[in-house]
């Protein structure tokens, strides 16, 4: 069973994807988690992919598909849970041939700009574990280091607040198109984002409830 969260960069999809897993039984796939695991290991497609992630622009589609076949597998019964895939309709089509299921849930997380452009450019991630902070509003006990794993957190590359003005422009023009994309095909539901992450968490599990019965 495939379920996506949907959503601009910074709408909170990591954060309730990892909830959706550890509560929920699901296995979250996140392409970006993915791409950054090939950039570390210097792979071939990490080394394609870092130019693109670094200006903030999606990975071209045939650099991402092995990647995505080997994190899909091949167990339909698995209940699996895709966050940030697919960032454009041909994505959304390449899913539908590998997998040969329906998606059965696009929830979308719905966050203002002016949010999403705060939550990003004052994001700082723990290189390590993968931890999220916010320099502001949710700092690390001690400086630069992670209060999880005691590794190092830093800004990512694409979280400058240049970076983000892009991938915001890209999801606009590439992303958008497939939420309508879903909702033809009657699995879209809609979530107001900007609210505190039980409160996202509590909706998006009546919405699957809905859609998955
Ligand atoms: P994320 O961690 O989901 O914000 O992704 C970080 C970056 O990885 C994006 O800005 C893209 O450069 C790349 N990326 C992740 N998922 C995709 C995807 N489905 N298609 C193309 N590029 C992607």
């Amino acid at each position: 069973m495939i379920v996506l969260l949907a959503g601009a960069p910074g709408a909170g999809k990591g954060t309730q994807a990892d909830l959706l897993a550890s509560r929920d039984g699901f296995r979250k796939i996140s392409t970006g988690d993915a791409l950054r695991r090939q950039i570390k290991l210097g792979s071939p497609v990490g080394m394609k992919a870092k130019a693109f992630m670094d200006a903030g622009q999606l990975v071209p589609d045939e650099t991402l598909l092995g990647v995505l076949k080997a994190e899909l597998g091949d167990n339909p019964q698995e209940k699996i849970l895709l966050d940030g895939y697919p960032r454009n309709i041909a994505q959304a089509e390449t899913l539908a041939g590998l997998t040969g299921q329906t998606v059965k849930a696009a929830i979308h997380l719905d966050v203002p700009q002016s949010v999403l452009i705060d939550r990003l450019s004052g994001r700082r991630t723990c290189e390590k574990c993968g931890a999220t902070y916010h320099a502001r509003t949710k700092p690390t006990k001690q400086a630069g280091v992670c209060d999880v794993c005691g590794g190092s957190v830093v800004q990512r590359s694409d979280d400058t607040e240049e970076k983000v003005k892009v991938r915001l422009e890209v999801y606009e023009q590439q992303t958008r198109p497939v939420l309508k994309y879903y909702e033809k095909a009657g699995v879209y539901r809609h979530i107001e984002g900007d609210r505190d992450t039980e409160a996202v968490y509590k909706d998006l599990k009546a919405e699957l409830s809905k859609l998955l019965g």
